[in-house]
């Protein structure tokens, strides 16, 4: 079984960008391994818009009057320069604070790290004209190192969008030598629609097969990585789950859903919930496997609920002897899209030490991955599934917390967030004994 697992592992690991033939040709490997074990898999196709790079410039004008040009992407969903392009004086953003933000109106700005909508509020109201973002580390070379491609995401979109690129960090470090006053900068950008696929399985339960337990991964991956950390790992463990519910049938119906495009703003998980509404209706959690398989590094649990489901899983890792650690916090993949249909989530995932894991970059590949690494988080979600699935009374009580509520709005932007429109909801407790 455990060889099973690897070798599916290996056999999707190239990489599968959204809507590429790659996606695909993942989809219908794992679609024919899934018919392997008994289950008849539906391909739900959806599509989706975005505006990518069509040409991205950067230099820096020097006093003299000439160019010395940088290697920049452009960043998916921002705003474009128009065929002109812009000049504008140049700053280096180091910090938020309060010096720096006065220093920016009107000026492109060199910034690291991923904005957060509040950091980006900020360089709005300050004015700026634009900016670059780093990839990669200072240690990276230019043979061993891809330009990180990034999304402006959905959260920044409700402060308006700016001209936004990315360079390598070694290369800022070049720019910043110059001692940059003025760049010239010119972004274009075009709509594509990008057509994609989630594959899904329904095992239907017995005595409880109204009540629906998603279990979901996805099978995309970013480019250049070879996606087999992630989250090729996740999908595969979830067809070796179907092995077994095919052979140990559960009261509950499992809904086994493989996304596609999680990497591009998790858009399966969004196609899927917005194209069944009957069924978040009836479904009582959702279980995401996002990362795994990996010889280095410790299992993650995320939960996206209750404390009475964090005292209730922290019971079940000593009952099953699994080292896990729990946090209850949003995590950043397809369960994001459940919670904010107000289904809980417990969102197992793997953490890397210090050094030892470069998710989205080329090292994302089979060199780390371990057979026995990945047996023991299937052998987890099978026990996970079954426990939840078979239980009298179901576990996890049908909430998301406010601090949670908070959270998932600010992740996907007050408006494209569905539970921003669902009234607050209240965690029942048991009624006390009365003499
Ligand atoms: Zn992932």
């Amino acid at each position: 079984m455990a060889k099973k697992t690897y070798e599916r592992l290996a056999a999707i690991s190239y990489s599968r960008t959204s809507g590429s033939p790659e996606e695909r040709k993942a989809l219908k490997y794992l679609a024919g391994e899934i018919k392997k074990t008994g289950f008849d898999p539906v391909i739900e196709e959806f599509t989706y818009t975005r505006k990518v790079p069509k040409e991205a410039f950067l230099a820096v004008v020097n006093d003299d009057g000439s160019e010395t040009v940088f290697t920049v992407t452009g960043v998916i969903d921002s705003a474009s320069t128009g065929a002109k392009g812009k000049t504008a004086g140049f700053y280096y953003l180091r910090s938020f604070d309060e010096v720096s933000l006065s220093r920016i109106r009107d000026k492109f700005v060199l910034i690291h790290d991923r904005l957060s909508p509040e950091e980006y509020d900020r360089l709005k109201k300050a004015g700026i004209a634009g900016y670059v973002t780093t990839s990669g580390t200072i240690r990276d070379t230019y043979e061993n190192s891809d330009l990180e491609t990034v999304r402006f995401r959905e959260n920044l979109k409700d402060y308006g969008a700016v001209p936004a690129f990315t360079i390598r960090m070694i290369e800022a470090v070049e720019l910043l030598k110059l001692r940059p006053e003025k760049v010239r900068f010119k972004l274009t950008l075009k709509e594509e629609t990008v057509k994609s696929a989630n594959l899904v399985v329904t095992v239907e339960g017995s005595d409880l097969k109204d009540e629906i337990l998603t279990v979901g991964a996805h099978y995309d991956s970013v480019p250049f990585s070879l996606g087999s950390w992630d989250n090729g790992a996740g999908a595969v463990e979830v067809v070796s789950l179907l092995e077994y519910l095919k052979k140990h049938p559960v009261r509950r119906t499992i809904k086994a859903v493989l996304f596609g495009s999680e990497e591009t703003g998790l858009r399966g998980s969004r196609a899927y919930t917005d194209a069944h509404p009957d069924l978040n209706e009836k479904t009582k959690a959702m279980i995401n496997i996002d990362v795994g398989g990996s010889i280095l590094g410790k299992e993650l649990i995320f939960l996206a609920a209750g404390d009475e489901t964090e005292s209730w899983i922290r019971g079940l890792l000593k009952e099953a002897g699994y080292e896990a650690v729990t946090v209850k916090k949003l995590m950043s993949s397809d369960s994001a899209n459940f919670n904010d249909v107000g289904i809980p989530s417990i969102s197992l995932g793997q953490g890397a030490p210090r050094g030892g894991g470069y998710m989205h970059t080329r090292y994302d590949n089979m060199d780390l991955i371990d057979e026995n690494v990945l047996e023991r988080e299937a052998g987890f979600l099978k026990y996970l599934t079954q426990r939840l699935a078979d239980s009298e009374v179901f576990p996890i009580p049908r909430f998301i917390p406010e601090q949670l509520r908070k959270e998932i709005i600010s992740y996907f932007g007050k408006n494209l967030s569905r539970i921003a429109s669902l009234p607050a909801a209240q965690e029942e407790k048991p009624l006390p004994f009365r003499f």
